[in-house]
């Protein structure tokens, strides 16, 4: 029988354990920290039980809701009760119109929502009557949308959602890995404009979409533990991690930090990046790869969450939080207004608590992250007080911090990757966040990838 080593036990870990099983193999799984689940982390706070990281995942793609069903926790599935969200932007919070990854399909809806300057607006108009810019090869989401928008729209609107969900500066993130479906619009020959492009791809015709996001009713967390449990006679040894690997005849010998060794056939290397490119580097032929991953830049972020009373709140909690464009330069980069966002956490308890998580930390903007715990959070409670009146103190708060949680896909990113997996020895299989997507799905699909390879 096949035996393979997972390295890491992050949801892209767990998913190539799961994926082996699947396959016939006895499975070793070693995990540094005492628990698995990585950045699936969920824990108690204000009765409640809250995620300390991701909080949801998405379902365009079915990578993530096929796991929840073979692991049997599809009926446990809920989705937000709210979608809409706000941006923070010059001086208020407006409404976040229509859009596909912050490319406005409602222009009107753009202007009344004060978002952008007027001339801001007339400056995305013209994309309707302008003739194509094709793309040449990769290129910064922030000077390719640029062209088309305005830098009004791109800083106020793309920036924050796109740079929101990866952390990062649209100036320096590649188009194609990042934002495909503008990678595709802008190169649809129906379509000069791209407003025109993304109307298309959005417009569904229903009244009523289905839902977007989707999370297990007990957070997050409980995706990784139901992964976990599923894995039946496999070894998950927590609390160690793998400190080399070296070849053997007919596969690898793994070495932990506990002093043991395990004999595999097949290895998954799902660790950090910076963890992979090491062990990488010191496995015969693993040098280029690990040269290649180990020059993925990774960025920090903190999410604090906090616990008001709802008459500390001054204003209604009616959407699902909001975004902090970094032109507008707080702190804070986004609010989640949890107990809105899901109705598990909100008016169910009837205890008058409101629960927001805030973030801080993008790309090129980590001095919030220098401050100690309680200063950090003193900032965003500045930054609540401005953006959604707050007062007073919160009756709970607890900070997550989270170092270079997010990697920085430069253009020309995919090329790097391909050029990876090519370079990788036999036998060996390489996963997680730092490949073809950070979001939850992309990483079970190339944990389950890279097990495949493993048994190759
Ligand atoms: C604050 C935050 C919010 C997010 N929100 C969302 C969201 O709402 N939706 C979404 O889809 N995505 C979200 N993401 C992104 C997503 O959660 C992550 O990209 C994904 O969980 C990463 O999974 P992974 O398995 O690649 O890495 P990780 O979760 O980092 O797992 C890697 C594991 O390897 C272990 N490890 C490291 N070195 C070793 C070693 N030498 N030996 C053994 N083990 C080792 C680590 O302890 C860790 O547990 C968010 C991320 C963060 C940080």
């Amino acid at each position: 029988m096949t035996h393979v080593v997972v390295v890491g036990g992050g949801i892209a870990g767990l998913a190539a354990a799961h994926e082996a099983v699947g396959r016939g193999a006895t499975v070793t799984l070693v995990e540094k920290d005492e628990r698995v689940g990585g950045k699936l982390r969920t824990s108690p706070f204000a009765g409640r039980l809250v995620d300390d990281g991701a909080d949801a995942f998405l379902l365009r793609v079915p990578w993530a809701n096929d796991l929840c069903r073979e692991v049997g926790i599809e009926g446990e599935l809920v989705h937000p009760a709210a979608r809409d969200a706000y941006v923070w932007s010059r001086d208020a919070l407006r409404p976040m119109p229509p859009q596909l990854m912050g490319v406005p399909t409602d222009l009107d809806a753009l202007e009344d929502s004060g978002l952008v300057s007027p001339a801001g607006v007339e400056a995305a108009r013209r994309d309707l009557t302008a003739p194509a810019t094709p793309l040449t090869g990769d290129e910064a989401i922030a000077a390719a949308i640029g062209r088309r928008l305005g830098d009004e729209v791109v800083e106020r609107l793309v920036d924050p959602l796109v740079g929101g969900i990866n952390a990062g500066d649209t100036r320096e993130l590649s188009l194609a890995a990042v934002v495909p479906q503008l990678d595709a619009a802008l190169r649809d020959p129906d379509h000069p404009s791209l407003i025109e492009a993304c109307r298309a791809r959005t417009s569904s015709g229903s009244s009523d979409p289905p839902p977007v996001f989707a999370s297990p009713v007990g957070g997050m967390g409980r995706l990784a533990e139901a992964v976990g449990a599923g894995l039946g006679p496999a070894d998950v040894r927590t609390g160690r991690s793998v400190v080399a690997i070296e070849p053997r005849v007919t596969g690898w010998t793994v070495h932990l930090s506990d002093g043991t060794v395990v004999e595999a056939d097949g290895v998954v290397l799902a660790a950090a990046a910076r963890a992979n490119a090491e062990l990488l580097g010191v496995v015969p032929g693993g040098t280029e790869a690990s040269t290649l991953l180990a020059a993925v830049e990774h960025t920090s972020v903190a999410i604090v969450v906090f616990a008001f009373p709802l008459n500390h709140i001054g204003r209604p909690l009616d959407r699902s939080g909001f975004l902090v464009p970094r032109v507008e330069g707080t702190a804070l980069t986004a609010c989640s207004w949890s107990s809105t966002k899901w109705a598990h956490l909100g008016p169910g308890w009837g205890d008058g608590t409101a629960v927001v998580r805030a973030s801080a930390g993008r790309h090129g903007d980590q001095a919030a992250l220098e401050l100690d715990d309680h200063e950090l959070t003193a900032r965003l409670l500045q930054d609540l007080e401005v953006t959604m009146a707050v007062t007073g103190a919160p009756s709970e708060v607890r900070v997550n911090r989270w170092p270079s949680s997010f990697p920085q896909y430069a253009p020309g990113h995919l090329e790097r990757v391909d050029a990876i997996e090519r370079a990788l020895p036999e036998r060996m299989g390489l996963a997680g966040a730092a490949l073809r997507g950070v979001g939850v799905p992309a990483c079970i699909r190339s944990g389950r990838e890279a097990a495949a390879r493993a048994m190759r």
